[in-house]
């Protein structure tokens, strides 16, 4: 009888069960882990029977479980990454991160394939509602969570697409032309940060070139500094056919590349085999990458008895909630004139609702991409209005002139909207919605826009025509009654902007010069991010440039006062300290409601170019009217340094700094001074 194989044992430990299965491998074996089993089974590493190593499983995306792994209307769809990071709520992160974990054991896949920590360079990019933010402050906030709820379930989170994937044109060739500080202070800095905090389990490498060289080839990026500077000791996958404009097999092999998705191109067994005869990479890098893709297999419990795993769940009504939830914390109320919001289901007779937004639904497959979650309902917006109004207001939406109009407008998930594989063309409505909104305004005293889109959009030539805006994104499957119930005034908005909305796409940063250079690229598909480290609110702050609304910004149905700052410490020593900043704020308003006190950092003299102000703590607070609490910020040394080109390392320069605090980037309160050094 033979025995069990010691990589079975799960009480042997991670480590020793890889280092036992590795020595059973052959090096044909070894190849054949590398890559998938190919033609249609694209979402899947090669099985290997004689070992019983099953086939690894990967599923999409952002939002949900994908539909292409799991059929047709199975899974929660959850509100889009830009909806859950205007909630600012560290919280709602976690959560998200185990019920989407949930639902992907569900599928009985073992990788998901998000989330994107891609920094918003131009408001333009398809992809802007899969990410987080302008701000990798913020970003890696909330991935962190997001990657520790994930892999609570044992399934592996995937960070992509690392890095410098800021655009869809020419995605699959373009080349992002940027400095070293900037690589590392604004398009490194999430993933440095999310790694060392929350292990995430494996990384997606991007399309595109970094200073001319391919992603998945990229071994400044992924061997030297991810897995070596870093310390990540996950596997580093291709995007999905990533690898085809790349030269050498062997590039990709050196540079740490494990896994080529979705089928073999550079990995093939012949390719590897020959370059492995040449002495073109060594048994020893090999071992390393295949060390690593067991790893995550053992950490997913590949290898353990199914009963011993989490179970997983997926559209469940907790999961909905859940997704109302976020929905409804990350609106963002950008007007609100003479408080026409909330409206009062008694005191109301009539409401008139207008564009087609009121009926859309966004959910399908590959909608907007590989994102593309297929719920079994979506609730329309006029669904969910429908549901609370009952019969107790008259609805019409067929042009009838009410007390009270609503106007439903934004984009989709078309090419040329927010999607995958293609940019906006434009930050503004297309000129039929605009016409709606003016004229719909010119026929009702009050006029409320809601906007359902995951990128900014321009509002001057009728933002002054209308009462109220309110910024929905898109709020997954439960939507509609989000957006009912934020009218309505049973929610409170507390959503604050993650990004910055410009008045006009020339205001901002990858655009102020109008040359193709910054983009969409040059004639050799070289985009050249000449702003540096001037990015988003960055940009706005240091050139004086006025935004429609700024970062952080966002409007709630009471109001709040600043009171007292206070530091714990007045001085900080080293990288590794912190500090609490404890902020007194009161709900001077006549409702319950949440603040999100956000502090920035200013560093008072600099050797070195540094922006006005920096997110470096935010927390956010519930307060009942009339009720004030002081909250502790935790603020970290680490979050305040830059990147120091001389070193090529981290640093902070001695001296002085102030906190800003406040509840936008441009609406500060309170400072308060302290040293390092
Ligand atoms: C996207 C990735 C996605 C992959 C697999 C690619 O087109 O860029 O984000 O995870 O497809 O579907």
């Amino acid at each position: 009888m033979s025995e069990t194989p010691r990589y079975l044992d799960a009480a042997i430990g991670t480590e020793k069960r890889v280092e036992d299965l590795l020595s059973r491998l052959t090096i044909k074996e070894k190849f054949r882990l590398l890559t998938s089993p190919g033609r249609l089974r694209i979402y899947v590493t090669a099985p290997i029977k004689r070992l019983g190593i099953p086939e690894f499983k990967t599923t999409d995306g952002p939002l949900g479980v994908a539909m292409h792994s799991s059929g047709f209307k199975k899974n929660t769809r959850f509100p889009a990454t830009v909806s859950l990071a205007a909630t600012w709520n560290r919280d709602l992160a976690h959560q998200v991160g185990i019920a989407m974990g949930e639902e992907v054991r569900a599928v009985g896949r073992h990788v998901l394939l998000a989330p994107g920590i891609n920094i918003a360079r131009t408001p333009l990019n398809g992809r802007t509602f899969e990410y987080f933010s302008e701000d990798p402050y913020l970003t890696k906030e909330l991935a962190i969570p997001l990657v520790k709820g994930v892999q609570e379930q044992r399934v592996a989170a995937c960070l992509k697409h690392y890095a410098a994937n800021n655009q869809e044109t020419d995605r699959r060739i373009s080349d992002s032309v940027i400095d070293e500080r900037t690589v590392h202070e604004i398009y490194l800095r999430a993933f440095r940060a999310t790694v060392l905090e929350a292990d995430p389990w494996s990384v997606m490498a991007c399309y595109n070139k970094v200073n001319g060289i391919y992603g998945s080839e990229h071994k400044y990026l992924i061997r030297e500094t991810l897995m070596d500077k870093w310390g990540f000791n996950g596997l580093v996958m291709t995007d999905w056919f990533a690898s085809r404009p790349i030269e050498t097999t062997e590039g990709c092999v050196n540079a740490g590349l494990g896994l080529e998705m979705p089928w073999p191109l550079r990995y093939k067994t012949k390719s590897l085999q020959k370059a492995y005869n040449e002495g073109a990479f060594t048994q020893e890098t090999l071992d390393d990458l295949i060390r690593r893709n067991l790893r995550v297999m053992m950490q997913t419990g590949l290898f353990d008895n199914p009963e011993k795993l989490p179970k997983g769940s997926r559209n469940t009504i907790e999961h909905q909630e859940l997704a109302r939830q976020i929905a409804e914390e990350g609106m963002v109320l950008l007007k609100n004139e003479e408080s026409i919001l909330p409206l009062d289901i008694e005191n109301l007779e009539e409401l008139g609702v207008y564009g087609k937004h009121m009926r859309k639904k966004f959910g399908g497959l590959f909608k907007g991409g590989s994102s593309g979650v297929s719920p079994p309902h979506e609730v329309t917006p006029l669904e969910g209005l429908t549901k609370k109004l009952h019969d107790k207001v008259k609805l019409y939406t067929n042009d009838t002139a009410a007390d009270v109009a609503i106007v439903f407008v934004g984009l989709g998930h078309n090419k040329g909207g927010d999607s995958e594989s293609s940019d906006r063309k434009s930050i503004h409505l297309d000129e039929e919605q605009v016409g709606l909104i003016k004229k719909v305004a010119s026929e009702h005293h009050k006029t409320i826009v809601c906007v359902i889109a995951g990128s900014p959009i321009a509002m001057d030539e009728w933002i002054n025509d209308v009462e109220a805006v309110l910024m929905c994104w898109y709020g997954g499957m439960e939507a509609g009654h989000a957006i009912a119930n934020v009218l309505f005034g049973e929610v409170n908005p507390s959503g604050k902007l993650p990004l910055t909305f410009p008045k006009k796409l020339s205001d901002s940063p990858a655009h102020n010069t109008g040359d193709p250079r910054n983009y969409p690229g040059n004639e050799e598909k070289r985009v050249f991010y000449d702003e540096g480290i001037f990015i988003g609110y960055r940009w706005f702050d240091e050139k004086n440039i006025e935004p429609l609304f700024p970062f952080g910004f966002g409007k709630s149905y009471t109001s709040f006062e600043f009171g007292s700052v206070n530091l714990s410490n007045s001085n900080l020593q080293n990288l590794d300290d912190s500090l609490t900043v404890d902020v007194g704020l009161t709900n001077t308003g006549s409702s319950p409601g949440a603040e999100v006190i956000q502090i920035y950092a200013h560093d008072v003299q600099s050797s070195v170019e540094r922006p006005p102000r920096e997110l470096a703590g935010f927390q956010k607070v519930l307060l009942q009217p009339g009720e004030t609490k002081t909250t502790s910020v935790l603020v970290k040394a680490g979050d305040l340094a830059f990147y120091d080109v001389t070193k090529h390392d981290w640093a902070i320069e001695p001296g002085d700094f102030k906190f800003l605090i406040g509840n936008s980037s441009r609406a500060i309160y309170l400072d308060a001074e302290f040293s390092y050094g």
